[in-house]
């Protein structure tokens, strides 16, 4: 505790308050709203500022219809100052939630699922030259490992290591069991047009978001929320969820892509949306990433040359590093 932060029991409603820097937060025993807030500036020899908060106890229905409410407002108020609003609007919401997980026993740094695309009876795209995307795929899910195990920041799991096929809905479980913090589909393109050349990024579109909610249920995909959370604010949360995934997911695509662009061809407006089944874990940041056109010839070649995948990996890496090194400066100040 510092001289900004301190915390204690409240009563009449209020089972905890937290003051931090920035921000004050009780810990409601029942649903409440503000009634009144009154800011008193420092008087005669005072030097605190006061304020007063007049709370009452309302309606869960009323609780509910104020926090969806205050989530929409906190959602436009992020979208204008950042990211600083959506911890608010969790802790308005009187409850907490995190798409962080407790690391698993044994486990160190962050946790990176890398998905290679197809395999075993599965071969995906056929390249010009004869190659198949199961293989490039796993050449470079497993260049992609060393290297990021090399580093030593990084616990690296991958769907398959070997040339065995994987259902979809299994690769996402596997992800989210393994508490992954970023999961990276790796794939190859085919196209009519053997012109069609470069790598291409993708997130989860609207229309697949639609399709999450159901997946998760169908697959026990279970949003981890605190224990003791209040039924009607489980909901509210993991749309929050849900949303911070999808904002981190674009984040990470945001930071491959001139990465990306450093190490070959990309494909124009690189960065798209589809509601590809690996990118539905409503908790997982997720990624699929096109490395290139197996009908295009000198992507086919690129990506079947150790030189090319190692340019490829090697800018999936200084992503990678990006993006938890924000994650990082993320925590550190919370
Ligand atoms: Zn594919």
């Amino acid at each position: 505790m510092n001289a900004y932060s301190a915390e204690g029991l409240g009563s009449g409603g209020v089972s905890v308050w937290t003051l931090n820097p920035g921000e004050l937060v009780f810990e409601l025993d029942r649903p409440m709203s503000v009634v009144r807030v009154l800011r008193l500036p420092p008087t005669g020899t005072e030097t605190a500022h006061r304020v007063i908060i007049d709370l009452d106890t309302v309606s869960d229905a009323r609780f509910a219809s104020m926090a969806k409410r205050d989530v929409r407002r906190f959602a436009k108020a992020e979208a204008d100052a950042g990211k600083a609003a959506e911890k608010a609007a969790l802790q308005l919401a009187g409850a907490s939630t995190s798409t962080r997980k407790v690391p698993l026993r044994g486990t160190k740094g962050h946790v990176v699922v890398i998905d290679a695309g197809h395999g075993g009876k599965d071969p995906g795209a056929l390249a010009v030259n004869g190659g198949k995307e199961k293989d490039i795929t796993l050449k470079a899910a497993l260049d992609l490992r060393d290297l990021l195990e090399a580093d030593g920041r990084y616990t690296v799991r991958l769907v398959r290591d070997t040339d065995v096929y994987v259902d979809h809905e299994d690769r996402v479980t596997r992800a989210r069991n393994w508490n992954a913090e970023l999961f990276i589909s790796l794939h190859a393109d085919a196209a009519g047009n053997s012109t069609v050349a470069g790598a291409s990024v993708y997130t989860i579109s609207a229309r697949g978001e639609g399709r999450i909610d159901r997946e998760a249920s169908r697959n026990n995909w279970v949003i981890p929320i605190e224990d003791g959370t209040p039924q009607r604010l489980t909901g509210i949360l993991s749309d929050l969820v849900k949303r911070e995934t999808k904002t981190r997911s674009g984040e990470f695509a945001e930071l491959l892509l001139p990465e990306l662009e450093k190490a070959g061809p990309v494909l124009r407006n690189t960065h798209r949306s589809a509601g590809f089944y690996v990118l539905l874990a409503p908790d997982v940041p997720a990624v699929l990433l096109e490395l290139g056109f197996l009908t295009n010839a000198e992507d086919a070649r690129r990506l079947q040359s150790d030189r090319g995948r190692e340019a490829a990996v090697q800018a999936v890496k200084r992503a990678i590093d990006s993006y938890f090194d924000r994650q990082d400066v993320r925590l550190a100040s919370q």
